[in-house]
């Protein structure tokens, strides 16, 4: 459920008419609704009541907006940060550092001493050789790095192959097979204080049964682990839980996502660790676009050319990915349309052969279920700037990301003298 609904015929944010942020701010423009981000922090948090010892970590990657993460520090939340850059915005947003857990394949040795430096809640640790690494920088400081060790369970999450983490081929976590053997290296090194498991299969996950899979095996090499004399107190279980892009599509719920975790992990008597990034903010934010022109007379339906483009929302160029895509004033009537961006680039389509609200020059649209890898992974592609963000807070709204337009990028390159 989200707060982006008609009201008199006009979308509205909240209570927020979009054509008065679009006015405001201009397009395109990315509009979050903080109702709609506590209301999804609150259903996971539910869900996951009969998990009595827990810490609920942010997927700081999925919208690291500094007013979205304050609205989920103050929801009680952590975070789960995969580079120094995000690290520093958990910060900023006020976010304990004991709440902050650092993941990724690739943390520098900066970013390692970045994190001791703050004194993090843990890393989870991907290779023999990052263990290693944290450990000699611990150890040289007279300290304990917090650890889990990230296990790759070899799992099908049965979603798009580039979102895709916890099978054997991909570049993530310690092959199940060796676990036992890196744990029992690692855990003796001065300077890291290894006390458990991290797993993350994937995002976009629509079925609870790859999860559930992954967890069981992690249940048993906990076990293992135990028999071998090593204490286990923290196991964290990743984040991935799809959410709908189209309207009426069927997901596993929080409360039924929560319920499978306390059957599943009910004997382990860890600390456990969630890391949901997608299914906070995914519904809790639109891209608010205006039609630049509608063009007709090719061989298909016509194209609406929209303001925003793949610079601006990746995910259907990048994972072939559908967003709803709805008037802000709808008129009734329908059309059936490719919707594209102005972008030099075929692959600037958001939607083909879609049946939409009829729309002309001129009108307001939405990209819906934009809150989550939406302004995050944007770029500048074709000169066009950053565009803005706005979080809307009942009738009243901020913008929380100025628009970074094309010049201010340029301004920051240069000829050289020798070239000039
Ligand atoms: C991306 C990522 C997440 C969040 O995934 P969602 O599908 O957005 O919930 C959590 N943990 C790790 C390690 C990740 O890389």
């Amino acid at each position: 459920m989200d707060h982006f609904s008609l009201n008199s015929g006009v979308l509205h944010a909240e209570d927020v008419p979009l054509p008065q942020i679009a006015e405001e701010v201009g397009t395109p423009v990315y509009v979050y609704s903080r109702a709609t981000l506590e209301r999804h922090a609150r259903v996971f948090t539910e869900g996951l009541a009969e998990v009595p010892d827990k810490l609920i970590a942010f997927a700081v990657k999925s919208n690291p907006n500094l007013a979205v993460l304050k609205v989920l520090q103050k929801a009680g939340f952590g975070a789960d940060v995969v580079s120094g850059g995000e690290l520093r915005r958990a910060l900023a947003a006020g976010m304990a550092p004991a709440k902050i857990v650092f993941s990724g394949v690739g943390k520098t040795r900066a970013e390692l001493m970045l994190g001791l430096d703050e004194g993090i809640g843990q890393f989870n640790i991907e290779s023999r050789e990052e263990g290693r690494e944290l450990a000699e920088l611990a150890a040289a400081r007279g300290e304990l790095a917090p650890a889990c060790l990230r296990i790759n369970p070899d799992v099908d999450a049965k979603t798009h192959e580039k979102i895709s983490t916890g099978k054997a081929e991909n570049k993530f976590g310690i092959p199940l097979v060796h676990a036992r053997e890196v744990f029992a290296e690692l855990v003796q090194l001065d300077g890291l204080h290894l006390r458990g498991i991290a797993v993350h299969i994937g995002s976009q996950l629509g079925d609870l049964e790859p999860l559930e899979t992954a967890f069981g095996k992690v249940g048993k090499l906990v076990a293992d682990l135990r028999e071998a004399g090593h204490l286990i107190t923290h196991v964290d279980l990743g984040g991935g839980l799809g959410v709908p892009y189209k309207a009426g599509e069927e997901f596993p719920s929080p409360a039924d996502y929560g319920a499978m975790v306390a059957r599943v992990t009910r004997d382990w008597r860890v600390h456990l660790t969630f890391e949901p990034g997608r299914v906070i903010a995914g519904n809790a934010g639109i891209l608010l676009t205006r039609v630049i022109r509608v063009k007709r007379g090719g061989n298909g339906p016509p194209f609406v050319i929209v303001d925003a483009a793949m610079n601006d929302l990746a995910r259907p160029a990048l994972y072939g990915a559908w967003h709803d895509f709805d008037a802000v004033e709808p008129s009734g009537e329908h059309m059936t349309a490719n919707i594209v961006g102005p972008i030099c680039e075929t692959g600037d389509t958001f939607a083909r052969d879609r049946k939409c609200d009829a729309l002309q020059s001129g009108d307001l649209a939405v990209f819906r279920t934009a809150g989550a890898y939406g302004a995050t992974m944007a770029s500048s592609y074709n000169s066009r700037g950053f565009v803005a963000e706005v979080l809307v807070d009942g009738d009243q709204f901020a913008v929380v990301a100025d628009r970074i337009d094309a010049g201010a990028i340029m301004d920051a390159e240069r000829v050289p003298e020798w070239l000039a």
